[in-house]
């Protein structure tokens, strides 16, 4: 940091010097332009009056050579406010560029550390809770509800550790070799399971799923993507969201494409924060202050995937308070394609 606030005053010093001393040749050169403009008058002057031909000021400046040096010094003053123009224009325009950079760098840099941060906090918390328990275990004759306890605790954090590791390979893997495995899958019955799953983790939560359709949806996607885009949105709604959490998940055909929204009570987002929230790493707030784990993988990850199937996501406010989160697919298939498909799908299910 030390380092980085002396390399910015150094290059502010080169810059406030590089403009003094432009400055100071642009004027110099006015006021040689002037001086050249005069001499030469001057000289014009003694060579009409060397001639006889000097009568008065006033028609000494009606003389056509006189009028030629004058159109000549008026000429080349323009030319050097003009080029003072473009190279402070120039200036300008590289420096706002070299800031703008610097700050990007900044930024990423930050994100960087963020996660650094994060992810040791992420990987040495389970570890050593998990360390804890086996110890325990290994020190005291317990009861076996004390036992039980301890292991389901031990439990959730190697599931906690696991889907960290998930999170990091499939992140690392969307930037390389992402390959969706397209299938039918039947969104509404997926959605069904995933939040009777979640209800199951967190009992006190209240998670509503509407769905306009009377039947199956048939979409063609990667399961494996489409499970992880609405575990995430729906992870992330109950984590930023005060306890007992209450939120819908809704699913519905809105102009040619299916309509995935999940919307919460919670916390928030700022509109700055919306710009940035996809981002790789990024996470609101400060680090040391945050409350909520997590390593800032998950809306990337869920981004990725939804792009990978030519969808749309976006986020806006949900009045009066929390966020909503909507994934649009486009629904590409003719209805008889997609009931073939659907047909083979089930028949693989019997
Ligand atoms: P991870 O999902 O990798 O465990 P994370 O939840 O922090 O970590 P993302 O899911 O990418 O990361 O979310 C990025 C940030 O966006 C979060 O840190 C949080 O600040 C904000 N955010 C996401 N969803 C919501 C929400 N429903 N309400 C309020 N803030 C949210
Ligand atoms: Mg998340």
């Amino acid at each position: 940091m030390e380092k980085n606030v002396r390399l910015r005053i150094l290059s502010y010093g080169v810059i406030v010097y590089l403009l003094l001393a432009f400055s100071w040749w642009s004027i110099l050169l006015f006021v040689k332009n002037k001086d050249a403009y005069l001499a030469k008058a001057e000289l014009l002057r003694i060579a009409l009056a060397a001639e006889g031909l000097y009568i008065d000021e006033a028609t000494f400046r009606q003389n056509e050579a006189f009028l030629l040096i004058e159109r000549e010094y008026q000429r080349q003053e323009w030319m050097i406010m003009g080029e003072a123009g473009v190279f402070v224009i120039s200036l300008i325009i590289a420096l706002s560029l070299i800031n703008r950079s610097y700050h990007k760098e900044m930024e990423a840099a930050q994100q960087r550390r963020n996660f650094l941060l994060s992810i040791t906090h992420e990987l040495k918390s389970p570890i050593a809770s998990i360390q804890l328990v086996l110890e325990t275990f290994l020190r005291r004759q317990l009861s076996p509800s004390k036992v039980e306890a301890l292991s389901s605790s031990a439990l959730q954090e190697t599931q906690r550790l696991n889907q960290l590791v998930n999170n990091l390979l499939l992140s690392a893997k969307l930037e390389t070799a992402y390959q969706p495995f397209f299938e039918a899958v039947d969104l509404k019955e997926l959605i069904t399971q995933l939040v009777t799953m979640l209800q199951t983790k967190h009992p006190k939560a209240d998670i509503q799923f509407y769905s306009s359709e009377q039947d199956g949806v048939w979409i063609e996607a990667d399961r494996m993507g489409l499970t992880s885009i609405i575990l995430n949105l729906l992870e992330n709604a109950l984590k930023y969201s005060e306890a007992p959490a209450d939120l819908e998940i809704s699913l519905q055909e809105i102009n040619g494409h299916w309509q995935i929204q999940v919307a919460d009570h919670g916390i928030g987002i700022s509109d700055k924060d919306k710009e940035k929230i996809f981002e790789k790493f990024y996470r609101v707030g400060n680090e040391d202050t945050r409350k909520t784990k997590g390593t800032g993988l998950g809306l990337y990850i869920v981004k990725e995937i939804v792009e990978a199937h030519a969808g749309t996501i976006s986020v806006t406010d949900h009045i009066p308070r929390g966020t909503v989160f909507t994934v649009q697919f486009p629904i590409s298939d003719p209805p008889e394609n997609l009931a073939s498909k659907m047909k083979r799908a089930l028949d693989q299910k019997v």
